[in-house]
């Protein structure tokens, strides 16, 4: 079992984690960063990203993530592949458990493990998850080609992930449960504009229909939500896009979290209920979700960690 002390540990390697590592390790802190499963984090599984600030032509989301490690290396952050299983904040240096058996010690923690999708919760949405229900369209979409496709949900990410599956399926139908969408107005036009794609409004995802030896999709009931009528659609894919839940399972009792288990802390600084426990991007933000607030909040992480070390006389 090895043992890996730092001043630095950041828990994740989204925009968060990398923008962390990479101010404490400006600041000569050595930092230590934990990839988790996702190395790179929600962006991985996206293509094009028009809003990085600092790219005038559209660039891939892996792409990006992949500079954002190498400057984390670069000046000097250890990035270890680990997922963190276990942590004690009870008192200093905190301890972090890995799945490896690691153990890490550690004076100041950022926690930067971002959100995953969110799931309806039907059993038959259960039962086909990998037989024609999936959550990220860039990954599954392929699987798809010349096939009619469901799309559930009305923000960013559904909108993205039924212009993409315009290049594998051969008609989108986006469904919404208000008649409104809550994505950008850019990507709406592009939404509307596009002759494969339909939308049903005021519609909810009542069940997954689909067929035995081989598991495969062959529908989707779907519930008015005024009228209460349902309606059966034939597709072949179902895509849930319906938001993020945090990534806090481990932190339970161990840091103060709100009903939807986003870490709670202070509102100018990423101070959590743990002094020395700081948290950026979107394990904590709920309103923005962006890559940029992201990365910008994973700054001000390193900048409270090195101040917390220096009052602590770490250096
Ligand atoms: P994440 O990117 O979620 O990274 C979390 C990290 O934590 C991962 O590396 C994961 O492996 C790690 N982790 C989790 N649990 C553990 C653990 N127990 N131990 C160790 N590590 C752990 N935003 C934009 O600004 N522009 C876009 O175009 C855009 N497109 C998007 C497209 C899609 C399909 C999605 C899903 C999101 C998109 N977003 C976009 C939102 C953006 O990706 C997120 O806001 C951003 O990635 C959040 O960064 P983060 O560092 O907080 O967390
Ligand atoms: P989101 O913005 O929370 O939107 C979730 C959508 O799913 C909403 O339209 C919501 O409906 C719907 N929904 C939620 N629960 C549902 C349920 N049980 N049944 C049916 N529909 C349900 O989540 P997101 O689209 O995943 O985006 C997450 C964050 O990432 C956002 O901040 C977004 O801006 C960001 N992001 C950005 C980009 C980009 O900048 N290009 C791309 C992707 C994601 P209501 O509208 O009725 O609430």
């Amino acid at each position: 079992m090895s043992e890996i002390y730092t001043k630095v540990l950041i828990i994740g390697s989204g925009p968060a984690g990398y923008t962390a590592a990479i101010y404490a390790a400006r600041a000569s802190l050595e930092p230590v960063i934990v990839t988790g499963l996702e190395a790179g984090g929600q962006l991985m599984i996206t293509t094009d990203v028009e809003n990085y600030p600092g790219f005038a032509d559209v660039i891939q989301g892996p792409w990006l993530m992949e500079q954002m490690r190498l400057q984390a290396g670069h000046v000097g952050s250890k990035i270890i592949q680990d997922q963190i299983i276990y942590a004690d904040f009870s008192k200093r240096p905190f301890i972090c458990h890995g799945e490896g058996g690691t153990i890490y010690k550690a004076e100041t923690i950022i926690i930067c493990t971002g959100a995953q999708a969110k799931w309806l919760g039907l059993e038959s949405e259960m039962k086909f998850r990998g037989f024609g229900v999936s959550g990220c369209a860039t990954c599954d979409g392929f699987f798809f080609r010349g096939k009619e496709v469901a799309v559930i949900g009305g923000g960013n990410t559904a909108v993205e992930e039924a212009l993409y599956m315009t290049n594998h399926a051969s008609k989108v139908t986006l469904v919404h449960r208000r008649d409104k969408l809550k994505a950008e107005k850019i990507l709406q036009t592009r939404l509307f504009k596009d002759p494969k794609i339909n939308v049903i409004w005021n519609h909810v995802l009542e069940e997954v229909l689909g067929k035995e030896d081989p598991l495969a999709v062959t529908g989707v009931r779907l519930k008015d939500t005024q009228t209460g009528v349902t309606q059966d659609l034939p597709v072949e894919g179902v895509f849930v896009a319906i938001g993020h839940v945090p990534n806090t399972e481990i932190f339970k009792g161990k840091l103060k979290l709100d009903a939807e288990g986003y870490i709670i802390g202070s509102p100018t600084t990423t101070e959590t209920s743990v002094k020395g426990v700081f948290a950026a991007g979107d394990v904590r933000d709920k309103v923005y979700r962006q890559a940029v607030t992201a990365a910008g909040m994973g700054c001000m992480g390193a900048l409270d960690a090195t101040s917390f070390l220096q009052d602590e006389g770490i250096n």
